[in-house]
């Protein structure tokens, strides 16, 4: 279907779409929470699923994304970690697309600035893309309705069921409670929840990756404050009680350090877990009562009285669930060695990087690796017609650890939207559609594919 005729449908049929007034015609594509039959439905408006409804829908797919928060980009806006990476490796761009072209979006905006990629950079993080958070939601839900994606806020999957054409899944939302059957389903969900729901394996560690809430303090001079009383103080705090360890990620670090970069992503939440509304619970509550420490001890100091906290999400973001048993477990040796996957759908550039109790010490590819996705790693195995985008990516643990970074994620959200949006068109399952077909698509939609 082509998009001003999934428009039309959008806002006509019934199915779901709510009548906005005078806003503008796209608009009205927002769910009315009616029963729903589209093409792909995708689970999760994060990183990943933004990415994917665009581009199934940009396909021709009736899409449908169902999103349990109240925007787009998960992780990269919610979450407040708004500095993507990496799109280039070695002097060259090796991931482009949908995502990074919001990116473009977003800098020009905001009246940000692009790295400077001609260089191989000291460290990783001067390759990440510093960018509006809000912005960033907001470009990408008018990029998602003007596609014709039909968006579903505030909303959760309560159960699914397999038919002989795909799926049948049941929502939950306020005030509402509902059938969405389609042919595809993406779950993007950053933690394979869908994929739990119908009973297939997952991977988890016994202990995951802390998680970060993103917060920053300031109104105070860093040069006029004692970094040796202030490290004295902090040791104190520890012992104490008045910190905890992960307060400050840098168990052993300088605590002038957490100053000066005002607390941005220098905390650690252990255990922090998204997978259920109660482990989510405790992940945000913990992460409040240690800003609430660190602002009570910065101001504690001597030349920080008036410290004051300037931002703070919504809720702590999450590094590490779930990942997914796929046809194919990218391990950290392809990741490492760069190989190339025969049905490689994207790259991937980002060290290892995993986080422990005491920081994390990323660990950089050597020169000219640039590792690569098969598709069959977005695939649950055994399954037909689901296809899995994002951090929950089949992988081991090190391997994952580099590749659920956003500029990956978004690759393989273009990838899956792409795989099932052609894979509907063809009533086949997204392993079925030849993978020149798929490339071809990707391609014209701007995505960088190997080979
Ligand atoms: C603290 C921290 C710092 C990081 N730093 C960087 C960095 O600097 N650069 C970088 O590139 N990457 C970074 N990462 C990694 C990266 O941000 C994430 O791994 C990536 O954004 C995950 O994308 P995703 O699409 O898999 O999940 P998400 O972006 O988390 O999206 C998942 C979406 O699904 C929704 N959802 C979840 N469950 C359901 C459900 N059952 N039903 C409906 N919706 C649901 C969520 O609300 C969310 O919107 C960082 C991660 C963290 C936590």
């Amino acid at each position: 279907m082509k998009r001003r005729d999934l428009l039309k449908a959008a806002s006509t049929v019934g199915v779901g779409a709510v009548a906005i007034g005078t806003l503008p015609r796209w608009t009205q594509a927002v769910s009315g929470g009616a029963d729903e039959h589209v093409d792909v439905l995708v689970i999760g408006g994060g990183t990943a699923g933004t990415i994917a409804a665009i581009q199934a829908a940009r396909a021709g797919a009736r899409t449908l994304l169902v999103e349990a928060g109240s925007q787009l980009g998960g992780t990269m806006t919610t979450g407040g970690v708004a500095a993507p990476g990496l799109f280039h490796a070695w002097g060259k761009q090796v991931i482009t697309g949908i995502g990074w072209d919001l990116i473009i979006h977003a800098l020009a905006l905001d009246g940000g600035t692009m790295p400077d990629f001609s260089q191989v950079p000291q460290s990783h993080s001067h390759h990440q893309v510093h960018i509006n958070g809000p912005i960033y939601a907001a470009l990408a839900e008018e990029a998602a309705l003007k596609e014709g994606v039909i968006l579903a806020y505030y909303e959760l999957p309560g159960g699914v069921t397999q038919t002989d054409g795909g799926w049948e899944v049941e929502t939950v939302g306020k005030g509402l409670r509902r059938r969405i059957s389609c042919r595809q389903l993406i779950d993007c969900t950053g933690g394979a929840d869908v994929v739990g729901m119908i009973g297939l394996p997952r991977l988890r560690e016994t202990e995951s990756q802390p998680g970060t809430l993103m917060f920053s303090f300031g109104n105070y001079d860093t040069h006029q404050l004692d970094a040796e009383l202030i490290q004295q103080r902090y040791r104190q705090a520890l012992a104490s009680g008045g910190l905890r360890p992960g307060d400050f990620q840098h168990a052993e670090g300088q605590f002038i350090n957490f100053l000066r970069c005002g607390g941005t992503n220098a905390q650690h939440v252990f255990g922090a877990d998204s997978s259920t509304s109660v482990t989510r619970t405790v992940a945000n509550v913990a992460g409040r009562a240690s800003m609430l420490r660190l602002l009570r001890f910065i101001r504690s100091l001597p030349g920080c009285e008036d410290a004051r906290l300037l931002r703070m999400q919504t809720e702590t973001a999450v590094r590490e669930t779930y990942r997914i048993v796929g046809e194919v477990q990218i391990t950290v040796e392809d990741y490492t060695s760069g190989r190339l996957f025969e049905d490689a759908i994207g790259y991937s550039f980002y060290p290892i990087d995993l986080h422990d109790h005491s920081g994390v010490k990323p660990q950089p590819l050597s020169p000219g690796v640039v590792p690569t996705i098969p598709l069959r790693a977005l695939v649950p195995r055994g399954s037909r017609n689901l296809l899995v985008a994002g951090r929950s990516v089949s992988s081991d643990r090190l391997a994952n650890s580099a590749l659920r970074v956003q500029a990956s994620c978004m690759a393989m959200g273009q990838a899956a939207g792409a795989a099932a949006a052609l894979a509907s068109q063809s009533g086949t399952t997204p392993l079925s559609v030849p993978f020149n077909e798929l490339t071809a698509l990707l391609r014209k939609h701007g995505a960088t594919v190997p080979g």
